[in-house]
C-alpha cells in the first residue's frame, strides 16, 4: 500500500540539505524507505541542489559538505533510503509477543532494533504500549507505539513536535485516516484522539520533541505520569 500522507516539500528540503535533527531524519528514511513518491522528490531536490552548487563562485562553496550530505545518502549509509521493498511491514507480528524479523522493518529502523521489535513494553492504557527506543540529551524521545486493534489514545495535544510514521496498521483521528507508511508531523496546534482500525492493531514510530498532554477529563490524573514515563 503506497502511503497517502507525506512529508511537505520544505521537510524533504531539510532533509536533503542534511539541516534536520537526526532522530527526524530517522523517520523520514524510514518513510522515505517505503515511499515510491518522496524518493522521486528527495531525487529532484538533490539535483536542483547540485545544480545550483555548480552556478555558484568556487569561493561560495562550503567545503564538501553537499558531498558529504550526497554520501549520507548512498544505500549503506546511516541517512539512507533503501529502494521501496513493497510493504514489509505488513509482516510485523504486532501481537502480544511483539516479535518481528529484522528485515520486516524500514530499513533505517534496523540499527535501532536489530532484534526486531523490542521484548520489552510499557502498558500507557488498556489498550496502547509504548516501547522506548532511544532518548536523546536534547530530551527527544524515539519510541513504537502499539495500539489495539479498536483502541483508542485519549484526546491529547502536544507540547512540541510529534511525528508519527505508521509501520503497520492504520489509525484514524478527526483530521483523517493513517494508514501504513503514512507520515504525520503535529504540534500544539492539533487536538486529536488517534484509535485503531477495528479489525487490525496498529504499530506506529513516533518522535516526540516533549510529552503529549492529555486535554480530556482524565488528564489531570495521568499527565503527571505520562511526563513520569517520558
Ligand atoms: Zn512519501
Amino acid at each position: 500500500m503506497s502511503a497517502s500522507h507525506h512529508p511537505s516539500a520544505d521537510w524533504l528540503l531539510a532533509y536533503a540539505s542534511g539541516h534536520m535533527a537526526s532522530a527526524h531524519a530517522l523517520a523520514t528514511a524510514a518513510h522515505l524507505s517505503n515511499c515510491p513518491h518522496c524518493q522521486l522528490q528527495l531525487s529532484t531536490l538533490n539535483e536542483l541542489g547540485g545544480n545550483l552548487l555548480e552556478q555558484l563562485p568556487p569561493s561560495a562553496m562550503s567545503g564538501d559538505s553537499w558531498q558529504k550530505m550526497l554520501r549520507r545518502l548512498e544505500p549503506g549509509s546511516d541517512r539512507a533510503h533503501s529502494p521501496a521493498t513493497g510493504n514489509a511491514a505488513n509482516a510485523i507480528n504486532t501481537g502480544s509477543t511483539a516479535t518481528a524479523s529484522r528485515s520486516a522493518l524500514p530499513a533505517p529502523l534496523q540499527k535501532l532494533l536489530p532484534n526486531g521489535l523490542p521484548r520489552k513494553w510499557t502498558r500507557l492504557s488498556g489498550s496502547v504500549r509504548q516501547a522506548t527506543l532511544k532518548q536523546l540529551p536534547d530530551g527527544t524521545l524515539i519510541a513504537l507505539h502499539h495500539i489495539r486493534a479498536g483502541g483508542k489514545v485519549p484526546q491529547h495535544t502536544h507540547d512540541g513536535t510529534e511525528i508519527t510514521l505508521v509501520l503497520n496498521g492504520s489509525f484514524s483521528d478527526q483530521h483523517g485516516l493513517y494508514q501504513s507508511s503514512d507520515f504525520l508531523v503535529v504540534d500544539d496546534s492539533v487536538e486529536h484522539t488517534p484509535t485503531a482500525v477495528q479489525n487490525e492493531d496498529c504499530l506506529c514510530l513516533t518522535v516526540q520533541s516533549a510529552p503529549l498532554r492529555l486535554t480530556g477529563p482524565v488528564g489531570r490524573w495521568f499527565n503527571p505520569l505520562i511526563r513520569a514515563l517520558y
